[in-house]
């Protein structure tokens, strides 16, 4: 028989009050020891039960609780949630009093995974659990929302639904005759599988602004030594994240911070000056800086208003143009850049003091105008690697049964490719997937989802 698992679901919040989960065959009869009510718990059929919660023979909370009963549960299993006052530590007590009588502690994730298991969730919407408890903006709780709504699991059955259609219809030749499919059958599975290709397409592209939104966008600083990046992210991030000293070069690897604005996640990192240099642990902060630079979302090139050449910056925003760089004149509070901002033509240009505040209002809004925009899929995106990695395989499979096709190759090689690109959706789907991938997924989880 399975075990009964028990574990804190959520630990007690500003009202003081937190859940405890228990989920498996007894822990009804378990839960029937710890809480004590009248009638006893699980008797009436929903319906939240008052009581009081007893350890070792003592009275030491009261709380409700309430039984979902198999398989109308989040795990498919008898389960019970008490809902107690109290700390912590009367959580724990609780849990251990739970473990004396028969339950042991749940693994990370392991609520979720017997879910999965008993066929409650797919691996896609288990996974969209994970990202919705880790959301950190509002549009990746949204994305999170909807695969966890089973969106991206529609779509991928739809994707695998015209697959069997197709492999079905070369597979009517393989039994039925001693020929191969007629070219007007060859040339209609052909027009299928482009559809398809094209749906999973959109998808595997959804993947870089999925995880952007889900990560947040990252936005970076860069600019000389001591033109005021690290005052700058720090001004951003309305707290002291970096180490803002007068020394050159003394921010030397990247410092990051995050926040956000208006819904969107921002990673800001400021990188070390992005100059040549004869140090060699600011040589390493410097080419790990330009590759942030070119990994990033958005570059602002700070500029110091003080600074009488600005050569190398010109350069620089040159160097980096492909990134439309934002130039920030920073120090305004100093001297005012008139001149030397003519030099940038053609580039945004805005003017602050990250001192005095001065401008950075505007500087978030000319940045929050400038990120990339989302490349809608009908709100559905990819946001792993391991969809991405499942979809691009079942591309693969499928461009070679289109080729195959088209070369007139015989109907047995076209459905191999076929089945071979439905189990890349099964793997997706977590259909078919091995223990230790799962172990993977679900050791992401917190103890007690
Ligand atoms: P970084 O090397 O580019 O990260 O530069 P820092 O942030 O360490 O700043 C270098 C120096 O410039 C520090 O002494 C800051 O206080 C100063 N600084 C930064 N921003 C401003 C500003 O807007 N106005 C003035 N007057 N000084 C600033």
């Amino acid at each position: 028989m399975e075990e009964t698992i028990v574990a804190i679901s959520s630990p007690p919040g500003e009202g003081g009050v937190g859940v405890i989960r228990l989920s498996g065959p007894q822990s009804i009869p378990i839960a029937q020891q710890l809480f004590l009510s009248t009638p006893p718990l699980g008797t009436r059929l929903r319906y939240v039960e008052y009581g009081k919660v007893s350890v070792g023979g003592q009275e030491i909370d009261t709380a409700l609780a309430w039984v979902f009963r198999a398989p109308r549960s989040y795990t498919g299993e008898d389960t019970v949630e008490i809902s107690c006052h109290g700390s912590t530590l009367i959580l724990e007590l609780v849990v251990n009093e739970a473990i004396k009588w028969g339950a042991r502690t749940a693994a990370p994730g392991e609520f979720t995974r017997r879910a999965f298991l008993h066929g409650q969730l797919d691996l896609l919407q288990a996974e969209a659990v994970v990202d919705l408890i880790q959301a950190s903006s509002e549009n990746g709780l949204e994305d999170a929302y909807s695969l966890a709504g089973g969106r991206l699991s529609e779509d991928v059955r739809a994707l695998k639904k015209s697959l069997v259609d197709s492999l079905a219809k070369v597979e009517v030749g393989l039994d039925f005759s001693e020929e191969d499919i007629d070219p007007i059958a060859r040339h209609h599975i052909v027009g299928e599988l482009e559809k398809i290709q094209r749906r999973a397409q959109q998808l595997v592209d959804s993947f870089t602004a999925g995880r952007r939104r889900m990560q947040g966008y990252l936005i970076a600083l860069v600019g000389r030594p001591n033109v005021g990046k690290s005052t700058l992210l720090n001004a951003l991030l309305g707290e002291d994240r970096a180490i803002v000293t007068d020394i050159p070069g003394t921010t030397r690897d990247l410092i990051e911070g995050r926040t956000t604005w208006k819904g969107r996640s921002i990673r800001l990192v400021d990188t070390a000056g992005l100059r040549a240099s004869p140090d060699p642990i600011e040589a390493e902060g410097i080419s790990r800086a330009k590759k942030i630079a070119d990994e990033a979302d958005l570059v602002l090139l700070v500029v110091d208003a003080m600074e009488n050449d600005v050569g190398r910056e010109v350069q620089l925003c040159h160097e980096l143009s492909h990134k439309q760089p934002i130039v920030v004149f920073n120090k305004i509070d100093q001297r005012s850049p008139a001149e030397n901002a003519s030099f940038f033509e053609g580039r945004t240009v805005v003017e602050i003091s990250a001192l005095t505040g001065v401008g950075l209002e505007q500087l978030k809004e000319v940045a929050l105008a400038s990120l990339p925009r989302d490349h809608s899929t009908g709100g559905v995106v990819l946001t792993r690697q391991r969809h991405r990695e499942c979809l691009l395989s079942m591309l693969e499979r499928t461009e070679s049964a289109v080729q195959l096709l088209d070369a007139g190759q015989p109907d047995e090689c076209v459905a191999v490719e076929l089945q071979e690109a439905l189990n890349s959706l099964g793997s997706l789907l977590g259909e078919r997937v091995d223990e230790d991938v799962l172990d993977a997924i679900f050791s992401e989880f917190c103890i007690g989802k």
